[in-house]
């Protein structure tokens, strides 16, 4: 009898590495041990790292290896011992073995796979982020998988969540993503992660909005959503409430559908900013009243309007396109990647964004759903034109000497239709009340540019960001 370790449990070269030292040796399965994760067997079996070598190195199929990578990560003690037996008759005459469904081998690897499979989808999509509190965009999330799937699935959230700070914390392991590089470290406890954040109130506001009445069909939501993980889930507590109101909800949206006149854009329910929000000049009032704008499609699918943020009385007021998902989310303007690059390059400058004014010229995210993502669409000139009066009443109260176009959504609100932003950029512009402003590329257009010219790109950038410090000083 031999014994073989693998350690981490879950690794695939530890247990290639000792099954291949096995097969060397011409060890049967029946006659090898396998430790896992630091466990020590009840015999003092000589190692199988130790074993003779009786046979040439076999060749390991990629396809079992694909396979043997997913099978190790679930928790089934036997698992080692079955892959060892499959890749034994594999190399003894079964080459073909993993393709034979009705194998009772083969059967029992697909279902730990499947099983793994399913796990990591569950933790994609009931992993939520809570806000550390007073650090800003820095994230905990607690999640209890069913198998070792951490070190599967932290890279999935590392190029989702790339933009912000994030660790993910489970009993056994946490991931720790610092905005450029993922590290693993021991495990945590619920209470290590933040209790509650204001976040998950706007995810709540979210979950209701985008929850449609008419797809609801219990037991299908029970089985994908199973309630071992609601206690983690914001909007798990949502939905008694929202089942119970759905049969309501569902007439209320047959009889809107049928009374709904046929126009691309409906008639706004509120006419942004009227005089009473004209007469209270507080920017605050302006923000508090386009909470509520309908005065054109885009607030519909949204989270909720992303107003402008900074100073009443900045110098500098940087206008940007649209609210990005992130965004959308959390109610700020530039908090998702393209607001981190616009960070990068003012601290280069030298440019303390806490004075300036960032917003947007649209103020609701616009998107089409893919799956389960929501990808960017630019929005059009009636969008820009419906919001432009939130706009001008944000110029008309911050006063802002300078004026920074990113984008041609941005400039097209600021200059018009005439003006072109390739051959106009980084030139200054006096508009009619003498504020003085120009128009640049978007961050998030750099970030698109394939990677051999983004640094170019970038450096171009800087150059028309710097005309800010030769005239402000
Ligand atoms: S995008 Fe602007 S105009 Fe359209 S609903 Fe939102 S705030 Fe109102």
């Amino acid at each position: 009898m031999w014994s073989a370790a693998v350690d981490p449990a879950w690794s695939v070269d530890a247990f290639r590495e000792a099954a291949r030292a096995a097969l060397r040796a011409g060890i049967a399965p029946e006659d090898l041990e396998w430790l896992a994760g630091g466990q020590r067997g009840l015999l003092a079996l000589p190692d199988v790292l130790d074993a003779p070598v009786l046979h040439a190195s076999p060749r390991v199929l990629r396809s079992f290896l694909d396979i043997a990578e997913t099978v190790l990560c679930h928790r089934d003690p036997q698992r080692h011992a079955l892959l060892y037996r499959l890749l034994w008759r594999i190399a003894h005459g079964e080459p073909h073995v993993l393709a034979t469904p009705t194998d009772a081998d083969t059967r029992r690897v697909m279902q730990l796979a499947q099983e793994v499979r399913r796990d990591a989808h569950k933790m994609k999509a009931f992993v939520r982020f809570r806000e550390v509190p007073g650090e800003r965009d820095n994230f905990i999330a607690w999640f209890e998988p069913s198998h070792h799937i951490l070190h599967r699935v932290a890279p999935f959230f590392a190029r989702r969540f790339a933009g912000m700070r994030w660790a993910i914390l489970t009993p056994e392991g946490s991931a720790l993503w610092d905005g450029e590089a993922l590290s693993f470290g021991p495990g945590g406890a619920p209470d290590d992660a933040p209790a509650f954040d204001a976040g998950e109130n706007l995810w709540r506001t979210y979950y209701a909005h985008i929850f449609n009445p008419a797809r609801l069909n219990p037991r299908m939501m029970r089985q994908e959503m199973p309630q071992r993980y609601w206690k983690h889930l914001p909007e798990a507590h949502l939905l008694p409430s929202l089942i119970q109101g759905a049969a309501v909800r569902v007439r209320e949206m047959a009889e809107r559908e049928h009374a709904a006149p046929k126009r691309r854009i409906p008639a706004p329910t509120v006419v942004p900013p009227t005089d009473d929000t004209r007469r209270d000049e507080s920017l605050a009032s302006l923000r508090q009243a386009a909470q509520a704008c309908r005065a054109c499609p885009l607030w519909q699918p949204a989270t909720q309007t992303v107003f402008g943020e900074g100073p009443e009385d900045a110098r500098v007021l940087v206008l940007g396109e649209q609210p990005g998902d992130r965004e959308d989310l959390s109610g700020r303007p530039f908090v998702g990647p393209a607001g981190k690059l616009l960070d990068r390059a003012l601290a280069e400058l030298g440019i303390d964004r806490s004075q300036l004014y960032l917003t947007n010229a649209v103020k609701h995210f616009r998107f089409e759903r893919r799956g389960k993502q929501r990808l960017h669409r630019n929005p059009e000139a009636s969008h820009v034109q419906a919001c432009r009066s939130w706009l001008a009443g944000e110029i008309e109260r911050v006063r802002p000497q300078m004026i920074v176009c990113l984008g041609g959504t941005a400039a097209l609100a600021v200059f018009g239709a005439g003006f072109r932003l390739t051959a106009q950029r980084g030139t200054w512009q006096t508009l009619h009340d003498g504020t003085r402003a120009f128009a640049t590329v978007h961050p998030a257009w750099i970030l698109r540019q394939p990677a051999d010219r983004q640094a170019g790109a970038y450096e171009a950038w800087l150059d028309d960001l710097r005309l800010l410090l030769a005239t402000a000083g």
